[in-house]
């Protein structure tokens, strides 16, 4: 039975242990013992990297301390995590072991650049904050041939991203005014931008069009060839690039492989209705997961709000909601323009999503989204 004060542990301070933690410290106030152990010393948001890689701001600007994370019944640890014993419950990193009643497991998903042979030697991926910084001299450089923007695995986070990257590098360009020398070439693995939605996909694939951004849909870059400077698509295609921005493909933590039984796309098979991992008392939220939706901080989120209420449930008896797979998607469609895609995964018998066409009020939006999260995290306002 959990103790009068329940002991939680949170892996991860992501979006989906960052709003785990502040919904339980908000039902629980100082009766709670949260501990939320990341190895970094600040968050980001996926967003501001495109932000840095376009020279829009500075990595400095876009990191947000943990420190600022100051929550009754909450203490944030520094710590790298090395082992999960998720039967027991106890978890150990390089500076200690801890014991929890809960233990909710939010250490999203890591990239695996040598799985893409000639990535590492000859394309710049720009899905780390380090990626994107380090895209960003390139970038104000490039002054003729050809930019591919291209996909090196699935699942990926944010499917949108790539898209919003081909559309803000034809801006950049233009606006460099060497445009009209370069070829930007995107290529997907997914057969349209964004499946759920039809009309999300048909406005972006227009605006690639109208760009002159040549798409390629359904296909997977598997290595690029460093001497030739060449990236092989999935089906042999070879495509000649001066400059490749990579989405790398993505795996589950080697900590996290070790302690869960996979599911058949790498990720932790989850209860959807509490977000329980094959061990009583473990959750698991986020892009750490394989629950059915694609990775996306919406998501992650959404996902640590309901293993809140399910532990909050186990505490205080009860019941709880499960996921929906629900979300808001903000889209970068360049020229500033801001477009919104609503997309539902688990109501219908197939994912849907509501296209809203780019707008002033969406920019304002997508702002808000930010430092609402800001505000409601760190304690941050503006
Ligand atoms: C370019 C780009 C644009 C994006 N745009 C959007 C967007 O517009 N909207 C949106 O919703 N999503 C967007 N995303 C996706 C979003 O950033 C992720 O899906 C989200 O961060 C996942 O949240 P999470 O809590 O699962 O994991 P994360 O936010 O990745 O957090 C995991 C945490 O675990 C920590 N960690 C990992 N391993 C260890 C360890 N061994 N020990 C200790 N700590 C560890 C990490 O330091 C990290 O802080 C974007 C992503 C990218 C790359």
């Amino acid at each position: 039975m959990p103790r009068v004060t329940p002991r939680v542990i949170v892996l991860g301070a992501g979006f989906g242990g960052l709003e785990f933690a502040t919904v339980l410290s908000d039902e629980f106030g100082d009766d709670l013992d949260l501990t939320l152990i990341d190895e970094s010393g600040e968050f980001v948001f996926g967003f501001s990297k495109l932000d840095v890689m376009f020279g829009r701001t500075t990595a400095q600007a876009v990191k947000l301390p943990y420190r600022n994370v100051v929550k009754p019944g909450v203490r944030v640890l520094r710590e790298t995590v090395t082992s999960i014993d998720a039967a027991q419950r106890r978890v150990t990193t390089d500076r200690g072991v801890h014991e929890a009643d809960f233990l909710v497991v939010g250490l999203g998903a890591d990239y695996d650049l040598a799985a893409t042979p000639g990535l590492a030697e000859a394309g710049h991926e720009f899905y780390s904050l380090a990626g994107a910084v380090g895209l960003a001299e390139p970038l104000a450089t490039l002054s003729r041939g050809r930019a591919v923007v291209g996909v090196c695995g699935v699942p990926y986070k944010c499917p949108p991203a790539p898209s919003e990257t081909a559309l803000l590098l034809h801006d950049l360009l233009t606006a460099r005014g060497v445009r009209d020398r370069c070829e930007i070439t995107f290529t997907i693995p997914l057969p349209s931008p964004v499946p759920p939605s039809p009309d999300t996909s048909r406005a972006l694939t227009a605006a690639f069009g109208d760009r002159g951004i040549e798409f390629v849909p359904g296909r997977l870059v598997t290595h690029l060839e460093p001497g030739r400077r060449v990236a092989v698509l999935d089906d042999g295609t070879e495509v000649p690039f001066d400059l490749f921005l990579a989405v790398p493909r993505h795996r589950v933590p080697e900590v996290v492989a070790r302690t869960f039984d996979l599911a058949g796309d790498g990720f932790v098979p989850v209860d959807r209705a509490s977000m329980q991992t094959q061990f009583p008392g473990v959750y698991a939220i986020g892009d750490v997961t394989s629950v059915g939706v694609p990775k996306a901080g919406v998501f992650a989120e959404g996902q640590g709000a309901v293993a809140a209420a399910a532990v909050i449930a186990a505490i205080r008896g009860g019941s709880s909601g499960g996921y929906d797979g629900r979300g808001v998607c903000y889209l970068e469609f360049g020229g500033g323009r801001v477009g919104r895609v609503d997309v539902d995964f688990f109501s219908g018998p197939t994912p849907t999503g509501r296209y809203s066409e780019p707008s002033t009020e969406l920019v304002a939006e997508k702002r808000h989204f930010g430092s609402s999260r800001r505000a409601r995290w760190f304690g941050m306002s503006g």
